[in-house]
């Protein structure tokens, strides 16, 4: 699943080729991804608006338009932007489709289908968009201070793994980072938040900045132009159970949680 640091290096990408481009036409494909508006009025409003800029909030992409308008995309579990010929055969699970001046399609698709796709037109405000306005600073916001990670994180009681990924916490990480985060930062997941001591907290801080920064200087180092990218295979522990630690060589433990797998060292991480 796409996630801050894959969703960053999408932004910087079409930032640099698709600014100022012009949508010649747009298509719905499964009008489910497709919260507000209706498929007939996307349609209609995306035709000859013009790429102004890409900007990431969390796990989520925004385009900004000129005349003034914004899509959020939250690509949930498996959405994927592509950047592919005209004459590709349309995907079963496209969610949708412009056709660009530049003779390209950008296109969305989602095997899972359960991307969330909201077009607000002029001013209107975030708060149409569910949980969008509770979510917390971005994960890579400046002015997430080691003193406002400190204040935020005494705010929830749930094991650490749950509160990194809880998007009200801070907004950008999920199940793959959030073990990176706590493996980096010598941190079990299962440890529930009231038990972290000081300098526990202080290294979650420290290693939420460098393991994404890491990400996304690994993630650019790799990428080409046309956005089907999904590198992971230089992250330590997560999707890795059963292998070696890359530290202390003991066996990576998988512990299912709910829907999700947590991967971590039972010896580096206390
Ligand atoms: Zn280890």
């Amino acid at each position: 699943m796409p996630e801050l640091p894959d969703l960053e290096v999408a932004k910087t990408v079409l930032n640099r080729i698709l600014t100022g481009k012009i949508i010649e036409e747009a298509e719905i494909g499964n009008p489910i991804l497709l919260r507000r508006p209706t498929a007939e009025a996307f349609t209609q409003e995306m035709q000859h608006r013009s790429f102004k800029a890409f900007q990431r909030y969390g796990k989520i992409l925004i385009f900004h338009f000129k005349p003034e308008a914004q899509l959020y995309i939250n690509f949930m579990l498996a959405g994927r932007l592509k950047l592919q010929s005209p004459s590709t055969t349309k995907q079963k699970t496209m969610g949708f489709r412009f056709k660009l001046d530049t003779g390209w399609d950008l296109r969305y698709v989602d095997s899972r289908q359960m991307g969330k796709l909201y077009l607000l037109l002029k001013d209107e405000p975030t708060s149409l968009i569910p949980k969008f306005d509770e979510q917390g600073p971005d994960a890579l916001d400046s002015a997430l201070t080691l003193e406002v990670f400190q204040q935020r994180i005494k705010k929830f009681n749930a094991v650490i793994k749950h509160v990194l990924v809880n998007q009200r916490f801070i907004a950008g990480l999920g199940n793959a980072y959030a073990d990176e985060i706590l493996f980096a930062a010598h941190v079990l997941p299962f440890r529930k938040r009231s038990s972290l001591i000081e300098t526990e907290i202080d290294a979650l801080y420290s290693a939420t900045t460098s393991v994404l920064q890491h990400a996304i200087a690994v993630i650019t180092s790799r990428v080409d132009d046309t956005l089907q990218f999904e590198v992971r295979d230089f992250l330590q522990v997560h999707g890795k159970g059963g292998q070696p630690c890359p530290v202390c060589s003991t066996t990576i433990s998988s512990v299912k949680s709910g829907l999700r797998v947590a991967n971590f060292c039972r010896q580096c991480q206390i």
